[in-house]
């Protein structure tokens, strides 16, 4: 096996199903803009769905490993470990999932390597690959790179727009040898039936979220009903989830879901800073609410001034308009 010298090696998240991960084509489009990217694909299922998504997203190259689901992790970082040592690559780019985060930690912690975290887009100079951060609610940007030695960069879902060509890249099965690293046990692993048709809010394209100003569970439905206009996933403030208006994984902020989304529609919410650490990075903020000093203007690209049940049946019926 022989690879580019300036290969980059991207782990691609699969599902138990076999599938890859919405954030398969960011991390290739991030890795081509950077080098060449080498994608990993670590599954007990038919690989064969992920590779055709990782040569659609650019791969020009790909390695598969067979996984061991009943061990957490381990499996995945003794590949990684392997396709490391094969690749030479001068990066790794993993997920900002909370699995690739697992896989990325113990990597850097086994193999001694810098570990850059939440990157929101990587690039290089002569010295290397950097990775670049949105930090303090996304009042500052910050660069990370490795003084030696290969980076790992884990990458904020949704967050990268570049995307790579399709590529007819050639599929090799990586040799693993199992670390016997301690491991978790997976005991059972049960699928969880998705009853919504709404996108998932990691990695979503669009996003309406509602906060305390939604008033009651019964009046979120406002959200949902702009977010079905919009085909967007529902995210929602502390405040909201607090309240019992909606349920804890719909949090977006510090300590909920980060989102780097197309469009963010902030419905009734303050735009406190513990938020605005998880959605600030949104390439376009729409904020409604009826406080002209409510901080989120601050950061909104279109702010709407009023009262969010007079505005936002307007905005929906107006959406469905143009759909007939
Ligand atoms: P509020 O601040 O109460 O704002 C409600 C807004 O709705 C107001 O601006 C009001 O003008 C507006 N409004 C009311 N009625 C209407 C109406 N009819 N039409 C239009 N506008 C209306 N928060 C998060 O969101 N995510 C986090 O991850 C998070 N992590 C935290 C971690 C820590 C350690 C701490 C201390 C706090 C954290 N918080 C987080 C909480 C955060 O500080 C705020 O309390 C929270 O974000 C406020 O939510 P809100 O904007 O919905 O509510």
């Amino acid at each position: 096996m022989t690879f580019a010298d300036d290969a980059i090696l991207v782990l691609v998240d699969v599902s138990p199903t076999g599938e890859a991960a919405a954030s398969t084509p960011g991390l290739l489009g991030a890795a081509a803009k950077i080098g060449t990217p080498v994608a990993l694909i670590v599954t007990d299922s038919d690989p064969q769905p992920a590779i055709d998504a990782a040569k659609a997203a650019g791969a020009a190259a790909v390695l598969t490993a067979p996984n061991d689901t009943t061990a957490l992790t381990v499996p995945v970082v003794d590949a990684l470990s392997a396709a490391f040592d094969a690749v030479h690559p001068d990066a790794v780019l993993i997920s900002h999932s909370i699995a690739g985060r697992d896989a990325a930690g113990r990597l850097a912690a086994r193999r001694s390597l810098a570990l850059a975290v939440d990157a929101v887009g990587v690039s290089r100079d002569d010295e290397g690959v950097i990775a670049h951060h949105s930090v303090y609610g996304g009042a500052f940007l910050a660069d990370s790179a490795a003084t030696f030695d290969p980076l790992i960069v884990t990458v904020r879902e949704g967050a990268v727009e570049d995307r790579a060509e399709a590529g007819a890249a050639d599929v090799t099965e990586l040799q693993v040898t199992a670390s016997g690293a301690p491991a978790a046990t997976v005991g059972e692993i049960e699928a969880v039936e998705q009853t919504s048709s709404r996108p998932d809010l990691r990695g979503a394209a669009r996003v309406v979220s509602g906060g305390r100003g939604l008033g009651s569970k019964e009046k979120f439905v406002l959200v949902e009903q702009l977010a079905d206009a919009l085909g967007a996933a529902i995210g929602a403030s502390r405040a909201a989830v607090d309240a019992g208006y909606i349920p804890a994984s719909h949090q977006v902020g510090q300590t909920g879901v980060s989102v780097s989304p197309q469009l963010y529609v902030a419905l009734g919410i303050s735009g406190a800073i513990q938020h605005r650490a998880g959605m600030q990075t949104a390439k376009t903020i729409v904020a409604i609410n009826k406080d002209a000093e409510a901080p989120i203007f601050e950061i909104a690209d279109f702010g709407i001034v009023g009262d969010i049940f007079a505005i936002v049946p307007q905005v929906v019926e107006a959406l469905e308009a143009r759909k007939k």
